[in-house]
């Protein structure tokens, strides 16, 4: 039996994950879920999977989460300690699908136990990635990436020597914009940006998809993990998002991983990892698909993809204040403070403004991660004040 804890259990990856699990419960035992505000879908998920551990990030909604396991024999906390603390219990496999930087340090516990991290949560590369890799050396750990543009390179580049990597293309759907105009995008509401055409995902993914930020986050995610240079990583708009991602090798050939837009394909893989199991996705009939098409995407659009490779470039810390202006300028935008362009603005002000803070200084560990962190969203809440 595979111990596995999940980190953020109640959003969209997490339950995604929980399925997959579910349908082979003597493979699983479940430690440990945790979730947030979400207490309802928490407890029946904890009950459905027998957890011994179920915690929510907030103090209050402790009494919900132990009224609604009254009985169960499940343990209880809650707190964003008990969810860190809840990430050093054994457990051979760890899902981290927290969304934003509050996913970092519990994927940082996980693997000061050696398990295999699969980690959705591509904030804690962007903000850390030095950190994570150092971790997963240091603790023997495994990182499996569960993005599905990173899990494609992954699965592409097995068996591949990393030096004849000559470009890394990942696909962008174009989010909920994409045939829109620049003009008729900042006028844009929450609601409008949230709809994602392809994929069903958590309401911040969705809506950093409509910016592009998610796409500048995963151009970040690919240079941390894999370790390419900037240089040749490539966004490509891809309407379909039947490809994933495309690895370019030294000799010309190039590696396509293709598959139906359904996020249970790359957590299966790193369920399943090192082997291949079965996973329940839509197998692919190319002779209904019709067309792929390919286009480049307009960085007037999308100057979260040119702040990505000036991101890139510096190095250091400058990921941890570029994810925290972000997610600053997010929360702004969907409590309607700010509008869907004004985004961009904010998190390129806020690292403009904080630039003679050497970001680039490439010391990490994870008090200067924090540090940075509370700086630079405190920071971009300034720049929002005064716009
Ligand atoms: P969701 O918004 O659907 O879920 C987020 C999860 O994190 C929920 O369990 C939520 O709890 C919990 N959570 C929210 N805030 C906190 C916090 N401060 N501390 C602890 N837990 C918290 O997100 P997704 O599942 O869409 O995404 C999760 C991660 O995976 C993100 O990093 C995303 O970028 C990445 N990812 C997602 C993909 C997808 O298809 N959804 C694809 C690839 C990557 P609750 O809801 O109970 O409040």
């Amino acid at each position: 039996m595979r111990r596995i804890s999940v980190f953020g259990a109640t959003g969209s990856v997490g339950v995604n994950t929980l399925d997959l699990v579910g349908r082979r419960p003597e493979a699983f035992e479940v430690v440990a879920l945790t979730g947030g505000r979400n207490v309802e879908l928490l407890a029946a998920l904890a009950r459905r999977h027998r957890a011994a551990l179920a915690v929510t990030a907030y103090p209050q909604c402790l009494a919900e989460l132990r009224e609604a396991l009254a009985g169960s024999g499940i343990e209880v906390a809650a707190g964003r300690d008990a969810v860190t603390e809840a990430a050093s219990r054994p457990a051979d496999w760890v899902m981290s699908a927290i969304v934003g930087a509050a996913g970092l340090q519990p994927g940082l516990k996980a693997m000061e136990q050696g398990a295999t991290l699969a980690l959705a949560n591509k904030e804690s590369l962007v903000c850390a990635g030095p950190l994570m890799m150092e971790s997963a050396r240091r603790y023997g750990a495994t990182i499996l990436p569960v993005d599905s543009e990173h899990s494609a390179v992954f699965q592409a580049l097995i068996g591949e020597d990393i030096a004849n990597v000559e470009r890394v293309i990942i696909t962008a759907s174009g989010g909920a914009f994409r045939d829109w105009s620049l003009e008729r995008m900042a006028s844009a509401t929450p609601e409008e940006a949230a709809s994602h055409p392809n994929w069903e995902m958590g309401q911040r993914i969705t809506i950093d998809s409509a910016s592009m930020f998610n796409k500048a986050l995963e151009l970040i995610e690919t240079h941390e993990y894999f370790g390419v240079s900037p240089d040749r990583i490539e966004a490509l708009v891809h309407p379909e998002s039947m490809i994933h991602a495309m690895v370019g090798f030294s000799d010309g050939a190039l590696m396509a991983h293709i598959g139906p837009a359904d996020m249970r394909h790359a957590i299966g893989f790193a369920l399943n990892h090192p082997g291949r199991g079965h996973v329940p996705v839509e197998r692919l009939d190319f002779t209904r698909l019709g067309q792929f098409t390919f286009r480049a995407p307009d960085e007037r659009k999308y100057p979260a993809l040119r702040l990505a490779r000036e991101v890139m470039e510096q190095g250091g810390h400058t990921g941890c204040a570029f994810n925290a202006a972000k997610e600053t300028a997010l929360d702004a935008f969907i409590a309607r403070r700010i509008g869907f362009s004004r985004m961009a603005e904010v998190v390129e002000e806020t690292l403009v403004k904080l630039s003679s803070s050497r970001l680039g200084n490439t010391v990490m560990t994870l008090d200067t991660v924090l540090d940075t962190d509370a700086r630079a969203r405190d920071m971009a809440a300034r720049v929002i004040a005064a716009l």
